[in-house]
């Protein structure tokens, strides 16, 4: 005989909607792959436009290479950040270990997980961690 009302349980005092089920996990694996597919050709695409370029002998057009040069450097920075967390998340799910914050090792919100499936922090801890990223530049 089939158990009825068996969703909705909790775990260890914990609401389940708050923890990530094996189901979800699978689903955050897709969406984490396919943005990992758009940042490797992303990645691809700032590479060329750092490399492409050198063939300019007018000081305007170098000028403006080298600050666009530049800006590519900046999102390729960027877009690296972002592939080292989806690779750590990646990386997690294959540990069993995904959707723990990785400074306090408490759940990651579902929530949180749904906006940023490759989120490595907490709310807390990321807007603590910001917060001193910034005091750091302020003082620097
Ligand atoms: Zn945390």
């Amino acid at each position: 005989m089939l158990l009825a009302g068996c969703s909705g349980f909790s775990l260890a005092g914990k609401l389940v909607e708050d923890i990530v089920t094996q189901a979800q996990t699978i689903n955050f694996k897709r969406i984490i792959e396919t943005k990992r597919r758009e940042l490797a050709s992303a990645i691809r695409a700032q590479t060329a436009g750092i490399a492409i370029g050198d063939s300019e002998h007018d000081p305007i057009d170098q000028m403006q290479s080298m600050k666009l040069r530049e800006e590519h450097a900046t999102r390729l920075g960027q877009l690296s950040r972002i592939l080292a967390q989806v690779d750590r998340s990646l990386h997690e799910i294959s540990e069993g270990s995904y959707g723990l914050c990785a400074e306090c090792e408490e759940p990651i919100s579902l929530k949180r997980l749904e906006i940023i499936p490759w989120a490595s922090y907490c709310v807390r801890c990321q807007e603590y961690l910001e917060h001193r990223a910034s005091a750091e530049r302020k003082a620097a």
